[in-house]
């Protein structure tokens, strides 16, 4: 891009007040970077940054803007485009669908990419864990309505959203005990998300660790100077990530700044943000 363009662009943003300004700001970084590497890792997760969030899970769709959005991504020759998401491996893939792109499924638990396929080996006994508690969450929910408990196989979600809202500290409470009673082994670990809580194996993996797989794997160990990674989450589990990536690249936390205690280095409203800084990433390659 000539100078004589970026400065159009920026007067552009600069007057644009649809855009904020830690956009304005995340835009001319990010565009920056690419002028001077050339080249980028690009990592969103699904829902709350390319899909809202919805009620139910099964109800969080893509639009078709930004669906195309990252058919045009997945052609760039200088990007990868990697979703990394808390849903399931098949699922996320059905989800968005698009080919020749690499999904980290079940937070970086299991990855099929071009050239990358990686399932994380879980120990035995840690999958009979797993798969026991599956079952007795699924028995010891079903007297609060609206809770739905989705079982990954590899992780096993309570979604509490739909839920009673006076019912949710003691659906919480009767979570935390049946998990605390059935792991005195530590073989399983809890996280959180937006009203979802979540057991999956306690093994040493999560997004932060998936996506500096991923870069290695992909770059050698001199990835920082290969490429410029660019990961967009919206809940703590994308945290580790944002940790991962704080010295090498760009760290988007979406969602509402105020509730957010992120180690990202920018923060996007919602996911028409999100719309926007892809296209202006799409737009920021040489020929776009
Ligand atoms: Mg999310």
């Amino acid at each position: 891009m000539s100078p004589t363009q970026k400065t159009t662009d920026d007067a552009k943003n600069s007057t644009d007040p649809s855009i904020s300004s830690s956009l304005q700001h995340a835009l001319s970084d990010v565009e920056e970077a690419v002028r001077t590497i050339g080249h980028v890792d690009l990592f969103c997760d699904y829902d709350g940054v390319l899909a809202p969030i919805a009620p139910r899970p099964q109800d969080a769709r893509l639009d078709e803007k930004t669906l195309n959005l990252l058919r045009r991504l997945s052609d760039r020759d200088s990007l990868h485009l990697n979703i990394v998401s808390g849903r399931s491996l098949a699922e996320i893939r059905m989800r968005i669908g698009v080919p020749g792109i690499t999904y980290a499924g079940n937070h970086g638990l299991e990855i099929d990419g071009p050239g990358i396929q990686q399932v994380q080996q879980i120990p035995s006994h840690m999958y009979d864990a797993m798969r026991t508690l599956a079952g007795t969450l699924q028995r010891s929910m079903q007297p609060y309505p609206g809770v739905i408990v989705e079982d990954k196989v590899l992780v096993v979600a309570v979604h509490y959203r739909l839920a009673e809202p006076e019912q949710i500290p003691m659906i919480l409470k009767d979570f935390s005990t049946l998990v605390t009673d059935r792991n005195a082994d530590h073989l399983l670990r809890v996280s959180s998300g937006k009203s979802v809580v979540e057991v999956q194996p306690n093994v040493d993996w999560d997004k932060g660790k998936a996506v500096r797989f991923l870069l290695e794997k992909r770059h050698g160990s001199d990835w920082h100077n290969q490429t410029l990674p660019v990961y967009l989450g919206d809940d703590e589990t994308d945290e580790d990530a944002f940790r991962a990536l704080m010295d090498y690249g760009i760290t988007i936390r979406v969602g509402n700044p105020s509730a957010a205690k992120t180690a990202a280095h920018y923060v996007l409203q919602n996911t028409d943000e999100v719309a926007v800084f892809l296209d202006r990433l799409l737009r920021s390659f040489p020929g776009a």
